[in-house]
């Protein structure tokens, strides 16, 4: 037996998940895999990941007789979304190993939090000022200049929670949005806006050993503030994607990080790298590593957080990733809804197509994704755009 295999939980072990979103899914579907059994906790029983754990626990974070229970069957607890309380990670890490821990969730559920981790740790990041009133906001684009994004400093994704300021009359009516809160005004961050050439990101893993294991930097383009496109490689300079892999590693090290975890950047037409946001778990731009590297971002999830060596990320083949939205089964110009042409997708060369198991597809909801691999990256994105316009029949 060698040193970390002592210490390492083994498959035949229960591991635990907070949240049965389709990160849940799919986590569970490579821990199951591997022999291990999956218990998941979620608001809601139709949720993605409930047909692929062998126990759903249906209830509230907060509920801590349930928290009990989870802790009391599984060797270790990770999570697949940050929003949840702090206090629930708390309260399960006193009892079973949560990882990465409540503190990393702590600093990353929260953008000023995260802000204040990033500068203090001298990572580059666009500039900001956190702000509590009207005031301090003026003050703060006074200080920045326009444009700029504020943003709400809590439970915020997918660009929900953010408003680009323009011009100096744009500021009250933002603050009367995201600021002027029912029960007193919210935090908010105003950042400059940054007029960036593209978005990378580098999901990364990090084990108990403080060994860390970066896959390729992916390129992503979005549409209205949601993930659109992403694809590997990512066709920039090497230097630039050395750095955004090292200060993706360097940032897990500094967090304490012990899991999967995804650092967001914009690349500025200068071939700055400034740190956008951090997640604390796997993420969407990481979905094409399923067929694309030796090892995907769930199976390195497992590994991580069960004390494991990590895996491989080297990648196999250029890949491009779409996601499908709600938006797709309401593609026709009536309006009216239809299932999407699967099977015209999948008769592009080269497609995989993920469906995450939800019923209601809600525009802007995320239902599924389809990956390509090809010779060249041109290629594998051209491939999945056509398989995805192909089954939206848009
Ligand atoms: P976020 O939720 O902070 O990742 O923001 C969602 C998207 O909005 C980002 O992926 C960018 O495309 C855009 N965005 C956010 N912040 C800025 C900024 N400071 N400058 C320019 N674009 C931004």
């Amino acid at each position: 037996m060698t040193a970390s295999s002592a210490s390492a939980i083994l498959p035949g072990a229960t591991l635990g998940i907070l949240g049965g979103g389709q990160l849940g899914a799919m986590f569970a579907m490579a821990a199951r895999r591997m022999g291990y059994r999956v218990e998941a906790i979620s608001d809601v029983s139709d949720c993605p990941a409930a047909i692929h754990c062998d126990r759903l626990h249906v209830g509230a974070y907060t509920d801590t007789a349930l928290l009990a229970r989870v802790a009391a069957d599984c060797a270790v607890v990770t999570f697949e979304f940050e929003n949840i309380p702090a206090e629930a990670g708390r309260a399960l890490a006193a009892a079973v190993p949560v990882r990465p821990s409540p503190d990393v969730l702590f600093t990353t559920q929260d953008r000023a939090r995260e802000k204040t981790f990033l500068t203090r740790h001298g990572f580059a990041c666009a500039p900001y000022r956190i702000v509590q009133s009207l005031a301090e906001l003026q003050r703060a684009v006074a200080d920045l200049g326009l444009p700029g994004v504020l943003k709400t400093a809590a439970f915020g994704y997918d660009g929900k929670g953010q408003i680009k300021l323009l011009a100096p009359a744009d500021v009250e009516p933002a603050w009367g949005v995201l600021g002027a809160g029912v029960d007193g005004p919210r935090q908010l961050v105003l950042e400059g806006f940054v007029d960036f050439d593209c978005e990378i990101s580098v999901v990364a893993a990090r084990g108990s050993d403080g060994a860390v294991a970066a896959f390729p930097p992916s390129r992503n383009a979005h549409a209205n503030h949601i993930l659109d496109v992403s694809s590997v490689p990512a066709g920039l300079p090497a230097a630039v994607l050395d750095e955004a892999t090292a200060t993706a590693g360097r940032i897990l090290e500094a967090l304490g990080v012990v899991g999967v975890a995804c650092v967001e950047f914009f690349v500025t037409k200068d071939g700055r790298v400034l740190v956008n946001e951090i997640a604390p778990r796997t993420h969407n731009s990481g979905h094409l590593t399923i067929e694309a590297c030796d090892t995907s971002q769930f199976e390195q999830q497992v590994r991580a957080v069960c004390g494991l060596p990590l895996g491989s990320t080297r990648l196999r083949a250029p890949a491009a990733m779409a996601n499908l939205l709600g938006d797709c089964w309401n593609a026709a110009a009536d309006g009216s809804r239809h299932e999407p042409d699967w099977a015209a997708a999948l008769a592009v060369p080269g497609v995989w197509l993920h469906l995450y198991g939800k019923r209601e597809p809600r525009v802007g909801r995320k239902m599924g994704h389809l990956t390509a691999l090809a010779a060249t990256v041109d290629e594998a994105i051209e491939k999945v755009t056509i398989a995805r316009r192909r089954a939206c029949r848009g």
